[in-house]
């Protein structure tokens, strides 16, 4: 607390990020990083882009990342207007945000969010930033978002927007398109933002309903199926109407957020279409491994369709559980709030290696 901070400072609450230990030693399962590297075309490309020396980076880089956008529009059947990249999906999200789901009614009263009650912490802490009203809806007793309880919430609140991860964070479960679209029909006056991180990993995505959907933006990452957290790159695909309202905020912020080697690297990724399918497939193959193991243990495991699972043990609190771990060198995530939560694990899917050392430490602890 000082009194040279803005007002607004005072009443932030931020995010905070999983561990990232100094020890190299430690398995780390905490923050869902993926546990192959990224395709060694992005390396290439990045050296390319230095050329030996680094006079380039004398240079801005493209302000509008046009080669970047091209690609991903490629892939995924879209026009490069229909495209918004950012510094990772974190600030496409508070682009979001602040460009579109933040609504007053005409009586100046607030529109609030809605999200689910659990689901990834950033969005309260980007409705602080931004002065917006959150809203929760609470998951079923399965831990499902209920598309129903979105409409009428929606409706009852008279919500400016809704925002939900697909696959749910830090669930895992994953929401059919067919919902989505009844979702997005329903609401057919109110922006509504999937958050797909996760989505490489065996869930439906949504982009196949933007060109019937003027009011979807979809957001993807580059740091978790492409392997290129440390590289910081997201995007955002919507009508080119929503794009240009990302863009508008982002031209009032910072023109430049993504520099020359995130440009080359991320398009290369994009583009190794190949190294996507191999990596995302072992990762798959070794989450149906460990949720088997896991089961075998006594865990509740939810049905995952991401590169993590959430899985408590009956007889074991999810505190007491992650400290074991710990002492035995394997950090994984805990949340312990909302209280529905505080027994669970949240563990990312490592190597086939990592996996046996998890699964050998919780035979030991449970
Ligand atoms: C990891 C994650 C992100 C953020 O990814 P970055 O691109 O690394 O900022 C966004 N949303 C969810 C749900 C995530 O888990």
């Amino acid at each position: 607390m000082s009194p040279f901070w803005s007002p607004l400072v005072h009443q932030l609450a931020p995010y905070v990020p999983g561990e990232q230990p100094k020890l190299t030693h430690l398995v780390k399962l905490n923050t869902n990083e993926n546990p192959y590297p990224p395709s060694p075309k992005v390396l290439a490309a990045i050296q390319a882009e230095l050329g030996g020396d680094a006079a380039r980076l004398r240079l801005y880089p493209d302000p509008t990342a046009t080669a970047l956008r091209a690609s991903i529009a490629t892939l995924h059947g879209l026009a490069p207007e229909q495209v918004f990249v950012g510094n990772g999906s974190d600030e496409v999200l508070a682009h979001a945000f602040m460009a579109l789901l933040n609504h007053r009614a005409e009586d100046g009263s607030a529109r609030p969010l809605l999200y689910p009650d659990i689901t990834y912490s950033f969005y309260p802490t980007y409705c602080r930033l931004y002065g917006i009203t959150p809203q929760t809806v609470p998951l079923d007793e399965r831990f499902q978002i209920r598309v129903d309880a979105l409409i009428a919430t929606a409706r009852a609140t008279n919500a400016g927007g809704v925002i939900f991860p697909n696959p749910n964070a830090p669930t895992g479960c994953g929401l059919a398109r067919a919902e989505i679209e009844r979702l997005l029909t329903a609401l057919p006056d109110r922006v509504v933002v999937v958050d797909e991180a996760y989505v490489d990993f065996g869930a439906e995505s949504a982009l196949p309903l933007i060109a019937a959907h003027p009011n979807l933006l979809v957001v993807h990452t580059l740091s978790k199926s492409r392997s290129l957290a440390g590289l910081r790159v997201g995007f955002a695909a919507g009508q080119a109407e929503l794009v240009e309202a990302l863009v508008r905020v982002k031209d009032s912020f910072n023109s430049y957020p993504l520099d020359r080697l995130a440009l080359v690297g991320a398009q290369a990724a994009i583009e190794d279409v190949a190294w996507l399918e191999q990596t995302r497939t072992a990762v798959m193959r070794s989450r149906e491994q460990l949720v088997a193991e896991l089961a075998e243990l006594g865990f509740d495991v939810l049905p995952s369709q991401a590169n993590f699972v959430f899985a408590r043990h009956p007889a074991h609190p999810g505190a007491a559980l992650q400290q074991a771990l710990r002492e035995r060198a394997i950090i994984v995530r805990h949340f312990t709030r909302p209280e529905r939560i505080a027994n669970h694990l949240r563990i990312t899917v490592g190597t086939p290696a990592e996996c046996a050392a998890l699964v050998d430490a919780l035979r030991q602890i449970v």
